[in-house]
């Protein structure tokens, strides 16, 4: 038993809300201090392991980036005084920005200055990764009240063969078969897209540690999609182990559920998840795959084709705080963040108890009443739980996983692994050998 398993939901929420706020204004990219500093936080939580990779390696099509640290950035007035300033906010300064020192008019700047029109108080989110670039980004507000005068432009940064790094927790199981869970980390300020997901994984794998697991667990945390090309080019043998996987991003918002499909649409996972999410009892649509969003992509890369799935509450891109100054920690709520918690330890639960069964008495119904197994143990109604067990005597012919009998039952996945259970108590059922990994 770990200490989060007796938790209440509103406790355990806000200290996953408080988790966030530590780390929130970190100044993160995809290599460098910030994500370092990150990872450094969530060790304090749960043992994880940092790995580097070099500034110039290959990794399949792609060469790991030269590491970018920022220590201060600003446009100064006339009079010295700070106008636009990285120390208030670390979206001010495009990210990757190369170094600069210059003073330059207003109309010389323009270019270089990013805003939001349409939102005239938020600060953009804006990167520069894989060009030399630099920039500034700003309110629409803030640059309204900019003279058409001289300003002075710093930005002390620097880019410089490195190291790039990222973080993994392993909890070993029963079965070196992998679940893989994967959160990107290189956002700087933003608490949705990025925190949220760092911090419901951190959780999940806080509430999963000293449990007898039928699977071996991976938590990623890496910087976004160069991470995790680094990853699966580092690591191809453990990719190869992996049977369910899920990436989990933007699921501390007030928005309802979405599950996104692995590119094999009807994985375990796949199935898992929607079923889940089915008796959540908070509004989830699933969606089909495509090849862009989060790292699913890399994952579900032709090559590889994992069986891996995006858990969000919004989705990236649909709401108009994602990627501005908006998306912080009011955005972001310890009640929706306990409850995503919840969601996963669900959809786990349904891949480590989804077995099949053998009905060892399928000549005509069992007498129930007799082995006292019409009675109710006291967990669903006594119509649903005897539904429950006569349906998994019925589709226990060793073919149905418990999960087919729970998406054909209409009956959550709980209840039927309870009468499981109880039949298996009784004598009535037997574990069937396991055919393979495909359930
Ligand atoms: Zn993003």
């Amino acid at each position: 038993m770990n200490e989060l398993e007796g938790m209440n939901p509103s406790d355990l929420g806000i200290e996953m809300h408080r988790f966030a706020a530590e780390i929130y204004p970190i100044c993160r990219s995809i290599t460098g201090e910030g994500i370092r500093e990150t990872f450094k936080q969530i060790q304090k939580l749960i043992p994880v392991q940092l790995h580097e990779v070099a500034s110039g390696t290959k990794v399949f099509d792609w060469v790991v980036p030269r590491e970018w640290n920022i220590r201060d950035a600003y446009i100064k007035d006339s009079t010295g005084a700070r106008v636009v300033d990285f120390r208030q906010s670390n979206l001010h300064v495009v990210n990757y920005s190369v170094p600069v020192s210059a003073r330059l008019l207003l109309s010389e700047l323009k270019d270089r200055l990013f805003t939001l029109p349409e939102h005239p108080d938020w600060i953009p989110y804006r990167t520069a990764y894989y060009r030399e670039d630099w920039g500034f980004c700003l309110s629409q507000n803030r640059l309204r009240q900019l003279q058409d005068a001289e300003y002075e432009v710093c930005i002390d940064s620097t880019l410089e063969d490195g190291r790039l790094t990222w973080a993994e927790c392993f909890l070993p199981g029963a079965s070196t078969e992998e679940v893989l869970i994967s959160a990107h980390a290189c956002h700087p300020s933003l608490a949705n897209d990025n925190l949220s997901g760092l911090t419901v994984a951190t959780f999940l794998a806080r509430l999963l540690s000293g449990r007898a697991l039928r699977y071996s667990y991976r938590f990623l945390f890496i910087p976004g999609t160069i991470g995790a090309i680094a990853w699966l080019a580092r690591n191809r043998e453990a990719a190869g182990r992996v049977r369910h996987g899920l990436v989990l991003t933007c699921v501390g918002d007030s928005g309802g559920f979405h599950y996104k499909k692995s590119r094999r649409g009807d994985a375990e996972i796949d199935r898992a998840a929607a079923h889940v999410l089915r008796h959540c009892g908070e509004p989830a649509e699933v969606l089909d795959f495509s090849p862009y969003g989060y790292d699913e992509r890399q994952y579900c890369s032709p090559g590889f084709n994992l069986p891996v799935g995006c858990l969000m509450r919004s989705v990236w891109g649909t709401f108009p705080e994602y990627h501005t100054s908006a998306d912080n920690l009011d955005f972001i709520h310890p009640e929706q963040m306990a409850r995503s918690l919840r969601l996963c330890a669900s959809i786990v639960d349904v891949l480590e108890k989804n077995k099949k069964y053998l009905n060892r008495n399928p000549y005509c119904e069992p007498q129930l009443g007799k082995r006292n197994l019409y009675r109710s143990t006291g967990g669903e109604s006594i119509d649903v739980e005897v539904n429950a067990r006569l349906w998994v005597l019925n589709l226990s012919d060793g073919e149905h996983s418990l999960l087919d009998i729970a998406e054909r039952s209409g009956l959550p996945f709980a209840a039927i692994h309870d009468a499981a259970e109880l039949l298996l108590e009784s004598g009535l059922l037997a574990e069937a050998a396991e055919s393979g990994s495909d359930g």
